[in-house]
Protein backbone atom coordinates (compact mmCIF):
# COMPACT_ATOMS: atom_id res chain seq x y z
CA UNK A 1 0.00 0.00 0.00
CA UNK A 2 1.65 3.35 -1.12
CA UNK A 3 0.18 6.99 0.18
CA UNK A 4 0.26 9.19 -2.28
CA UNK A 5 -1.33 12.23 -1.14
CA UNK A 6 -2.20 14.05 2.18
CA UNK A 7 -4.52 16.75 2.86
CA UNK A 8 -4.88 18.86 5.74
CA UNK A 9 -7.66 21.32 6.23
CA UNK A 10 -8.14 22.78 9.77
CA UNK A 11 -6.13 20.06 11.36
CA UNK A 12 -4.28 21.73 14.36
CA UNK A 13 -1.92 23.95 12.92
CA UNK A 14 -2.81 23.30 9.44
CA UNK A 15 -5.46 25.39 9.25
CA UNK A 16 -5.12 26.38 5.14
CA UNK A 17 -5.72 23.49 3.31
CA UNK A 18 -2.44 22.27 2.15
CA UNK A 19 -1.32 19.13 0.21
CA UNK A 20 1.60 17.03 0.76
CA UNK A 21 2.31 15.25 -2.34
CA UNK A 22 4.43 11.93 -1.44
CA UNK A 23 6.30 10.75 -4.12
CA UNK A 24 8.48 7.37 -4.81
CA UNK A 25 11.10 6.72 -2.29
CA UNK A 26 11.79 8.16 1.02
CA UNK A 27 10.11 11.46 2.42
CA UNK A 28 11.93 13.57 4.65
CA UNK A 29 10.28 16.20 6.59
CA UNK A 30 12.33 18.99 8.54
CA UNK A 31 11.76 22.27 9.82
CA UNK A 32 12.05 24.29 13.45
CA UNK A 33 10.40 23.22 16.88
CA UNK A 34 6.74 23.46 17.02
CA UNK A 35 6.21 24.04 12.69
CA UNK A 36 4.17 21.03 12.84
CA UNK A 37 6.43 17.93 12.04
CA UNK A 38 4.51 15.82 14.70
CA UNK A 39 1.03 17.29 13.48
CA UNK A 40 1.76 15.33 9.93
CA UNK A 41 2.07 12.04 11.26
CA UNK A 42 -0.92 11.97 13.74
CA UNK A 43 -3.03 13.25 10.72
CA UNK A 44 -1.67 10.43 9.09
CA UNK A 45 -2.90 8.15 12.55
CA UNK A 46 -5.71 9.92 12.74
CA UNK A 47 -7.38 9.51 8.74
CA UNK A 48 -6.60 6.18 9.55
CA UNK A 49 -8.86 5.53 11.91
CA UNK A 50 -7.35 6.96 15.46
CA UNK A 51 -9.93 7.49 18.37
CA UNK A 52 -7.26 7.81 21.45
CA UNK A 53 -6.97 11.33 22.14
CA UNK A 54 -4.22 10.70 24.28
CA UNK A 55 -2.35 9.54 20.57
CA UNK A 56 -3.05 13.07 19.01
CA UNK A 57 -1.65 14.14 22.58
CA UNK A 58 -5.13 15.89 23.22
CA UNK A 59 -7.28 15.25 26.01
CA UNK A 60 -10.50 15.09 24.19
CA UNK A 61 -10.83 13.89 20.02
CA UNK A 62 -12.04 17.80 19.30
CA UNK A 63 -8.98 18.84 20.13
CA UNK A 64 -7.11 18.14 16.69
CA UNK A 65 -9.37 21.15 14.94
CA UNK A 66 -7.52 24.67 14.71
CA UNK A 67 -7.93 26.13 18.05
CA UNK A 68 -7.45 29.53 16.65
CA UNK A 69 -4.70 31.81 16.96
CA UNK A 70 -4.31 35.88 17.73
CA UNK A 71 -5.08 36.66 13.75
CA UNK A 72 -7.23 33.43 12.90
CA UNK A 73 -10.42 32.71 14.76
CA UNK A 74 -10.70 28.79 15.68
CA UNK A 75 -11.86 26.91 12.95
CA UNK A 76 -15.12 24.40 13.31
CA UNK A 77 -13.96 21.38 11.73
CA UNK A 78 -10.89 19.83 10.50
CA UNK A 79 -10.70 17.32 7.60
CA UNK A 80 -7.37 15.04 6.42
CA UNK A 81 -7.73 13.46 3.29
CA UNK A 82 -5.24 10.24 2.27
CA UNK A 83 -4.90 9.20 -0.94
CA UNK A 84 -3.74 5.58 -1.95
CA UNK A 85 -2.24 4.93 -5.24
CA UNK A 86 -4.46 1.32 -6.19
CA UNK A 87 -3.05 0.41 -9.55
CA UNK A 88 -2.43 -2.79 -8.08
CA UNK A 89 -6.07 -3.49 -6.95
CA UNK A 90 -4.84 -4.68 -3.54
CA UNK A 91 -7.82 -2.95 -1.49
CA UNK A 92 -10.81 -4.47 -0.24
CA UNK A 93 -13.30 -5.62 -2.96
CA UNK A 94 -15.59 -2.93 -1.68
CA UNK A 95 -13.34 -0.10 -2.83
CA UNK A 96 -11.69 -1.75 -5.40
CA UNK A 97 -12.86 0.09 -8.51
CA UNK A 98 -10.61 2.97 -8.93
CA UNK A 99 -6.43 3.41 -8.95
CA UNK A 100 -6.59 6.16 -6.56
CA UNK A 101 -8.48 5.33 -3.34
CA UNK A 102 -9.34 8.83 -1.36
CA UNK A 103 -10.06 8.04 2.18
CA UNK A 104 -11.58 11.65 4.19
CA UNK A 105 -12.30 11.49 7.64
CA UNK A 106 -14.09 14.99 8.87
CA UNK A 107 -14.49 15.97 12.43
CA UNK A 108 -16.72 18.73 13.40
CA UNK A 109 -17.47 20.36 16.58
CA UNK A 110 -20.27 19.11 18.66
CA UNK A 111 -21.66 16.41 15.83
CA UNK A 112 -18.47 14.03 16.00
CA UNK A 113 -15.99 11.83 13.33
CA UNK A 114 -17.34 11.04 9.70
CA UNK A 115 -15.50 9.04 7.03
CA UNK A 116 -15.84 8.49 3.32
CA UNK A 117 -13.59 5.72 1.22
CA UNK A 118 -14.06 7.56 -2.60
CA UNK A 119 -17.62 8.95 -2.66
CA UNK A 120 -18.99 6.05 -0.20
CA UNK A 121 -19.79 7.22 3.45
CA UNK A 122 -18.36 4.32 6.02
CA UNK A 123 -17.92 3.38 9.37
CA UNK A 124 -14.66 4.15 11.61
CA UNK A 125 -14.73 0.55 11.81
CA UNK A 126 -14.25 0.13 7.75
CA UNK A 127 -12.03 2.56 7.38
CA UNK A 128 -9.23 0.38 10.18
CA UNK A 129 -10.23 -2.82 8.97
CA UNK A 130 -9.25 -1.37 5.26
CA UNK A 131 -5.64 -0.38 6.91
CA UNK A 132 -5.31 -3.66 9.44
CA UNK A 133 -5.46 -6.04 6.60
CA UNK A 134 -2.86 -4.44 5.04
CA UNK A 135 -0.43 -4.46 7.68
CA UNK A 136 -0.78 -1.20 8.49
CA UNK A 137 -2.91 1.47 9.98
CA UNK A 138 -3.11 4.04 13.56
CA UNK A 139 -1.06 1.84 15.53
CA UNK A 140 1.34 0.46 13.01
CA UNK A 141 4.72 0.02 14.10
CA UNK A 142 5.82 1.48 10.79
CA UNK A 143 4.70 5.08 12.75
CA UNK A 144 6.63 5.84 15.58
CA UNK A 145 6.00 8.63 17.92
CA UNK A 146 8.85 10.50 20.13
CA UNK A 147 9.83 8.38 23.16
CA UNK A 148 8.10 5.18 21.87
CA UNK A 149 11.48 3.43 21.46
CA UNK A 150 12.01 4.04 24.91
CA UNK A 151 8.76 2.54 25.39
CA UNK A 152 9.23 -0.30 23.62
CA UNK A 153 12.55 -1.60 25.12
CA UNK A 154 10.62 -1.28 28.31
CA UNK A 155 7.42 -2.97 27.33
CA UNK A 156 6.06 -6.56 28.22
CA UNK A 157 6.49 -9.52 26.04
CA UNK A 158 2.73 -9.65 25.21
CA UNK A 159 3.07 -5.97 24.04
CA UNK A 160 5.92 -6.88 21.84
CA UNK A 161 3.42 -9.40 20.61
CA UNK A 162 1.21 -7.03 19.57
CA UNK A 163 3.55 -5.06 17.65
CA UNK A 164 4.95 -8.08 15.40
CA UNK A 165 0.95 -9.05 14.82
CA UNK A 166 0.50 -5.75 13.54
CA UNK A 167 3.54 -6.04 10.80
CA UNK A 168 2.30 -9.86 10.13
CA UNK A 169 -1.23 -8.32 9.38
CA UNK A 170 -3.43 -10.42 11.60
CA UNK A 171 -4.65 -7.83 13.83
CA UNK A 172 -7.49 -7.55 11.53
CA UNK A 173 -8.52 -11.11 12.24
CA UNK A 174 -8.39 -10.28 16.15
CA UNK A 175 -10.83 -7.68 16.36
CA UNK A 176 -13.02 -10.04 13.83
CA UNK A 177 -13.01 -13.06 15.92
CA UNK A 178 -13.85 -10.47 18.91
CA UNK A 179 -16.80 -9.42 16.88
CA UNK A 180 -17.43 -12.81 16.07
CA UNK A 181 -17.70 -13.72 19.71
CA UNK A 182 -20.26 -11.15 20.53
CA UNK A 183 -22.36 -12.08 17.95
CA UNK A 184 -22.66 -15.82 19.29
CA UNK A 185 -23.08 -14.41 22.72
CA UNK A 186 -25.94 -12.58 21.93
CA UNK A 187 -27.19 -15.67 20.02
CA UNK A 188 -26.73 -18.24 22.86
CA UNK A 189 -28.90 -15.54 24.78
CA UNK A 190 -31.81 -15.40 22.40
CA UNK A 191 -31.45 -18.98 22.62
CA UNK A 192 -32.04 -18.86 25.64
CA UNK A 193 -34.93 -16.85 25.76
CA UNK A 194 -36.38 -19.13 23.18
CA UNK A 195 -36.18 -21.96 25.35
CA UNK A 196 -37.97 -20.28 28.12
CA UNK A 197 -40.67 -18.88 25.97
CA UNK A 198 -40.93 -22.60 25.06
CA UNK A 199 -41.16 -23.81 28.46
CA UNK A 200 -43.95 -21.46 29.18
CA UNK A 201 -45.79 -22.45 26.21
CA UNK A 202 -45.97 -26.25 26.92
P1 LIG B 1 9.26 19.45 17.50
O1 LIG B 1 10.34 19.50 16.47
O2 LIG B 1 9.53 20.37 18.65
O3 LIG B 1 8.86 18.07 17.93
P2 LIG B 1 7.10 19.67 15.59
O4 LIG B 1 7.59 20.28 14.31
O5 LIG B 1 6.91 18.20 15.60
O6 LIG B 1 7.95 20.14 16.83
P3 LIG B 1 4.35 19.79 16.32
O7 LIG B 1 4.47 19.22 17.69
O8 LIG B 1 3.83 18.93 15.22
O9 LIG B 1 5.73 20.42 15.91
O10 LIG B 1 3.42 21.10 16.32
C1 LIG B 1 3.19 21.79 17.47
C2 LIG B 1 2.43 23.06 17.08
O11 LIG B 1 1.11 22.73 16.71
C3 LIG B 1 2.38 23.99 18.27
O12 LIG B 1 2.73 25.29 17.81
C4 LIG B 1 0.93 23.96 18.68
O13 LIG B 1 0.48 25.19 19.18
C5 LIG B 1 0.25 23.65 17.36
N1 LIG B 1 -1.06 23.03 17.58
C6 LIG B 1 -1.35 21.83 18.11
N2 LIG B 1 -2.69 21.63 18.18
C7 LIG B 1 -3.25 22.75 17.65
C8 LIG B 1 -4.60 23.16 17.44
N3 LIG B 1 -5.65 22.38 17.74
N4 LIG B 1 -4.81 24.37 16.90
C9 LIG B 1 -3.78 25.18 16.56
N5 LIG B 1 -2.49 24.85 16.72
C10 LIG B 1 -2.22 23.64 17.26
Amino acid sequence: MRFSRLRLNGFKSFVDPTDLIIQDGLTGVVGPNGCGKSNLLEALRWVMGENRPTAMRGGGMEDVIFAGAATRPARNFAEVSLVIDNAERLAPAAFNDSDNLEIVRRITRDVGSAYKVGVKDVRARDVQMLFADASTGAHSPALVRQGQIAELINSKPKARRRILEEAAGISGLYQRRHEAELKLKGSEQNLARVDDVIEQLA
